[in-house]
């Protein structure tokens, strides 16, 4: 156990050496609190689906590593502010991702760190066996995170460290080395709600609990229509929401450049939304590929940036609307542009949802068209 200590001792400084702005120690017993939360969840329909495995995989770290015996987790910070912020105006509006999905995809750079680690433990510890994830995997990042007394479990439902907020990506490494586990820490929040007063859908139904139905984060990855209530509460956010982040204390003028991988490029975070809506699949990989925010493809970041436009009244993006709701063979792309020309009541843009009213099919995209036409006109 003594020779753990010292093990323990050099793996910390370790990852220092390698980066890793945080690292905690847990046990890899059941997670038995967190069982009873997510059974809750689902029966409440409040999961998000993109959840993996079942909840016995996800609480019980024995059913993925047999031997498990500790789990290590790591946190590194991510910037809040751009060097070389890029304007958006009139004519010229911008998206934006949320930072969460800045620079290079975490999960490729957390992945990295965490076979650095493996190797040194490899190394040194015979018979050494491990199990490495990063936010796909089946365990929950945040109930290790807290465990491991990375930082404290939020009425916004992130991990919060004392010293990087909540601006941090996890990971974690299930080990079967006996590791002394580090002590959790103390809950901070109080007596404060200021998350769940700004959160727009009421996502956060209660303090630590999130309706991932209506967390505008989640919505802005699905595929199908944005349902009618969020539309307007989105803003000019094409993937992930963070207001619950941005108004939490321990987030005020938290911004860490640590690493340069996830130095945003403002060009892409906060890319032109016209330059959206025509992109080909190669132009879009190649461009945003690397960003954990393209992690479903294109269609949903159109079908946002369709609805960026909206709340802009953009009238320089008529023309390409139209011709989106006349051509594009994806149902929701051409109901969402006609949804946003209705909105945004161009004479021109009126016209052209009743003649393509004449011929369209689908009877959700004419749906979104009366929609569109219910909107207040200008008068020409
Ligand atoms: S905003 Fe307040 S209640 Fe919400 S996570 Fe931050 S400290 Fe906790």
């Amino acid at each position: 156990m003594l020779a753990y200590q010292s093990l323990k001792q050099e793996l910390i400084q370790y990852s220092k050496e390698i980066g890793i702005d945080q690292i905690g120690f847990a046990s890899a017993d059941d997670f038995a609190e967190l069982k009873s939360r997510l059974q809750e969840q689902q029966e409440a329909g409040y999961a998000s689906g993109f959840e993996k495995g079942t909840i016995e995989e996800r609480t019980e770290p024995n059913r993925l590593m047999p031997g498990a015996e500790s789990i290590i987790a790591i946190a590194l910070a991510y910037p809040t502010r751009l060097k070389n912020d890029v304007k958006s105006g009139k004519g010229n509006r911008r998206g934006m991702f949320c930072r969460a999905s800045w620079g290079t995809d975490y999960h490729l750079v957390l992945q990295e760190k965490l076979s650095q680690l493996t190797n040194f433990l490899t190394e040194r510890v015979p018979g050494f066996s491990s199990l490495s994830m990063v936010d796909t995997g089946e365990l929950s990042d945040r109930a290790v995170a807290e465990r491991a007394g990375i930082g404290f479990s939020a009425k916004n439902t992130f991990i919060i460290s004392p010293q990087f907020g909540s601006y941090i990506y996890l990971g974690e490494m299930i080990t079967n080395i006996p590791f002394t586990p580090d002590k959790p820490l103390a809950e901070g929040c109080g007596s404060c709600t200021k998350c769940l007063d700004a959160c727009p859908t009421g996502a956060l139904v209660e303090p630590g609990r999130l309706n991932a139905q209506q967390c505008l984060a989640f919505l802005t990855q699905t595929k199908g229509f944005l349902p009618d209530e969020h539309r307007d509460k989105l803003g000019n956010f094409i993937y992930g929401y963070e207001t619950c982040q941005v108004v939490c204390p321990y987030n005020r003028g938290v911004d860490y450049h640590h690493h340069e991988q996830f130095e945003p490029d403002p060009d892409l975070v906060k890319p032109r939304l016209l330059d959206l809506l025509t992109i080909s699949n190669r132009e879009f990989k190649r461009k945003f590929g690397k960003m954990s925010g393209s992690w479903r493809g294109k269609k949903p970041i159109q079908r946002n940036a369709i609805i960026a436009l909206a709340h802009y009244k953009e009238v320089a993006a008529v023309d390409q609307l139209i011709d989106l709701m006349q051509h594009d063979p994806r149902p929701v792309i051409r109901g969402t542009a006609a949804w946003a020309l209705g909105k945004i009541g161009e004479p021109s843009g009126i016209a052209a949802i009743r003649e393509a009213m004449e011929t369209e099919q689908e009877q959700e995209v004419l749906a979104e068209m009366r929609k569109g036409l219910a909107y207040p006109q200008k008068v020409e």
